[in-house]
């Protein structure tokens, strides 16, 4: 699909419909699995209220940076908020003609109360609509390689809730009847494995009847515990279950092993560290979670725009105005390809300027903006770059470097030997961030992360710092991931080795050489 029959796609979902609720279901964990209605109505809401625990984090990448978020989920175990109080705190904004999405976890309306919300809403005059999502316990199946029904033998899937303390007049579910008849699903049973297992027990199901448990489904981190009827109790008490997690009964929880898909990607159980800026880690974090690999995001560094009345975005708005009296850009990254996107009026101020590019994700980018580069070299390094265009090119001829405010002298130098006459701006800082979670170093020292990926000396050089003392100890058997040769040299000079180095030196190179790495183990 092009880009255009994507905006037709979505054209044709149609916007946000006046005078309306949205309660908007966001699917069990994998961010993927929210509608593409649901995202839609997400990147428009004004307002966004949510009870969840575990909302996808990702999802929060859609949503406009102005939206207010409201947080009504229970803190410490406390008092849940109430369907006509959620409708309460909604109608101001309502009234206001704000649009609102009450966020819920996989289906709205699947054990989540989804239709008291539209009930007080409907009370209080409000109009809603319910934007359903994939319920945990279907998404889980078919992520665990549960056939909850199989042509050949189940024609029945019952979901049913685990809680042992209930709503008062509100019956236990016949789990029995329910098993009997097919597959069953049991959610919000994570404290009550062994009474489901005695109740089933009790009305006669075989005790080899198979049951599974899948904790985090969707998510990198899923785990399924396998057993039967007589065992899970105490193997679900072993393996230290935590929440979110379902149960199933029946024979598809032990159906053919060849069906668990998600277990057998070429990088599943492989967590890897991506201490790239945030605004940079999408498409690494996108290449490795689709090989199968869990992400923790730590980033070392953060990208700060020349913006407002910093003397350095005069220089820079000034170049770029004058853009058409160069004759060559030199782009080494693709954060300068948005800024000089963002600061640019009208595109066919190029028209005269070639534009030299460093990087294939400077390219993309470049690319992206339907802009073809003059001069690629076929090395991602400033020396090459210099090399290739060379003294013919460039005697005499003016230069415009965007770079941000750590990159070296090195090539502007080159440049001017080669008889170039530069303007080498700042068009962004690289700032090194000063703190990493103590989770990720926890986890790290726990050796619960088995790669880094460093994309350039900076995040390797601020992630040790950020160690501190717990450098050495972390280092030990962490597997490392470079960029590329300077990236390399940096991790050399700290007596580390770098375990895999990117051909291509980009995201989608930098993710290659460590599934390479991988298989070659
Ligand atoms: N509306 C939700 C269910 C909310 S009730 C849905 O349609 O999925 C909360 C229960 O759902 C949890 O106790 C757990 O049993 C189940 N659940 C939700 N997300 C899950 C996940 N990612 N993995 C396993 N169980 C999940």
């Amino acid at each position: 699909m092009n880009e255009t029959s994507l905006r037709d796609f979505f054209d044709r979902i149609g916007p946000w419909p006046t005078k309306t609720v949205a309660i908007l279901g966001v699917g069990p964990g994998d961010p993927g699995l929210i509608t593409v209605k649901g995202a839609l109505r997400l990147h428009e809401a004004d307002v966004i209220l949510y009870d969840m625990g575990h909302c996808p984090p990702d999802i929060w990448t859609l949503i406009k940076p102005e939206a207010e978020q409201v947080f009504m989920g229970r803190v410490n175990d406390g008092p849940r908020m109430k369907s006509n109080e959620v409708a309460d705190l909604i109608l101001p904004h309502y009234q206001a003609g704000r649009r609102v999405a009450i966020l819920k976890s996989g289906d709205p309306i699947v054990f989540n109360r989804g239709e008291r919300d539209a009930l007080a809403l409907a009370a209080k005059g409000m109009g809603f609509e319910v934007v359903p999502a994939p319920t945990s316990a279907l998404a889980a199946a078919s992520y665990a390689g549960i056939p909850v029904t199989d042509r050949r033998s189940i024609d029945a899937v019952s979901l049913a809730i685990g809680k042992p303390t209930r709503d008062a007049g509100i019956a236990d579910p016949d789990f029995a009847a329910m098993a009997h008849t097919g597959t069953l699903a049991v959610y919000m049973g994570e404290q009550n494995v062994d009474g489901i297992c005695r109740i089933l027990t009790d009305a006669k199901l075989k005790s080899s009847t198979p049951v599974a448990m899948v904790e985090n489904a969707t998510r990198p981190s899923q785990r399924v515990v396998r057993g039967d009827l007589s065992c899970m109790a105490a193997t679900v008490a072993g393996a230290k279950i935590s929440k979110p997690a379902l149960l199933f009964f029946g024979q598809a929880a032990n159906a053919d092993e060849q069906l668990r898909w998600f277990e057998h990607r070429p990088l599943s159980g492989q967590r890897v560290l991506i201490t790239r800026a945030k605004q940079q880690a999408s498409r690494t974090v996108g290449l490795f979670r689709s090989l199968g690999a869990e992400v923790v995001e730590a980033p070392t560094v953060k990208i700060d725009w020349v913006a407002g009345s910093d003397p350095k975005n005069a220089a820079l708005t000034e170049a770029v105005a004058a853009i058409g009296e160069y004759d060559w850009l030199i782009l080494t990254s693709a954060n300068a390809v948005d800024v000089l996107l963002s600061n640019l009026r009208d595109v066919r101020q190029l028209a005269g300027v070639k534009i030299a590019v460093v990087g294939c994700g400077t390219q993309r980018r470049l690319r992206e903006a339907h802009i073809r580069a003059d001069a690629v070299p076929a090395q991602s390094h400033t020396e090459s770059l210099a090399k290739h265009l060379g003294e013919e090119t460039l005697q005499g001829k003016r230069c415009l470097l965007l770079r941000s405010d750590l990159a070296n002298e090195l090539l502007p130098k080159m440049l001017e030997g080669l008889g170039a006459v530069c303007d080498n701006l700042v068009a962004y800082y690289t700032r090194s961030t000063d703190t990493i979670a103590q989770e990720t170093v926890d986890d790290l020292k726990a050796k619960k992360i088995q790669w880094a990926t460093f994309t350039s000396p900076w995040t390797f050089n601020n992630f040790i710092a950020l160690l501190g003392e717990h450098a050495n100890d972390i280092l030990t058997d962490l597997k490392l991931a470079s960029m590329g040769p300077s990236t390399s040299v940096a991790i050399r000079r700290s007596g580390q080795q770098p375990t895999a180095e990117a051909r291509q030196h980009d995201a989608d190179g930098l993710v290659q050489s460590v599934l390479d790495r991988h298989l070659a183990t």
